[in-house]
């Protein structure tokens, strides 16, 4: 804790003294490059933004990485993942490194920045406000890491679209069960931990997303098991459309 407050107060002075600099490369950027993260880079300069790897043609469930001209998995013509998945950038070098310096340093920058993609390819899937989700769920992380972390890096990304799109954001519908880490499990040990990872809260009504359509936000979009999981509780709840936008994609 210590530690993170320090690098806030570090990232507070640099930015007082040198203005705000890329979250890549350290450089300094002008404010012009980042105000708006819906059209521009959320603290990343022009150069870093073109280095990132994208993630353009996917599958339209899972967002796994397809040839061109392919539009759904092989898995996901007989399971679709969910209704829709989005996943802008690739989870290798500079996006690995967002996601890893938002999970475990405190990257509220790198939060925006993510965010930013996200932005970008929510805009060009959804075609007007009207087809935007009525909330946006964060991935809720156990209770001892919330606490040993001081914050849910899902939530970090569900605010700053929130601001931007204006779509309610639900992280008080759910409980997650602590486990072990998933971070080097396989996609079958995954599918058997996770099945009763999540519930209702208790004080939330069984039916509480009765004809709603949600996005689940997340960090990362690995085997998906952890969506599928997810994805099944919301639907029990009532959900009619079950969206996933995760930043990256393994
Ligand atoms: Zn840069
Ligand atoms: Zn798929």
């Amino acid at each position: 804790m210590r530690k993170s407050v320090i690098q806030r107060a570090a990232r507070l002075a640099i930015d007082y003294v040198v203005g705000d600099v890329c979250v890549l490369c350290q450089l300094p950027i002008t404010p012009h490059q980042w105000r708006d993260p819906l059209t521009l880079n959320g603290h990343m300069c022009p150069y870093c933004r073109t280095v990132v790897a994208l993630n353009p043609n996917s599958c339209q469930h899972c967002a796994l990485p397809l040839p061109n001209g392919q539009r759904i998995c092989g898995r996901c013509i007989t399971a679709p993942l969910v209704d829709m998945a989005l996943a802008p950038v690739l989870h290798q070098h500079c996006g690995a490194y967002l996601v890893h310096q938002l999970k475990f340093s405190r990257g509220e920058r790198e939060a925006l920045a993510l965010a930013s993609f996200l932005l970008t390819a929510v805009h060009q899937h959804y075609p007007d406000t009207n087809a935007l989700p009525d909330l946006l769920i964060p991935v809720p992380i156990a209770p001892w890491t919330q606490l040993r972390r001081g914050y849910n890096p899902s939530d970090w990304l569900a605010d700053t679209l929130h601001k931007q799109l204006n779509v309610t954001v639900a992280n008080d519908l759910l409980t997650r069960r602590g486990g072990p880490s998933q971070r080097t499990l396989t996609r079958q040990q995954r599918l058997r931990l996770a099945k009763n990872t999540f519930a209702l809260k208790r004080k939330v009504a069984p039916r509480a997303l009765d004809f709603q359509h949600v996005a689940i936000i997340d960090d990362v979009l690995t085997t998906g098991a952890t969506v599928a999981v997810l994805a099944r509780t919301l639907r029990r709840a009532g959900a009619v459309r079950v969206d996933v936008w995760c930043a990256t994609r393994a």
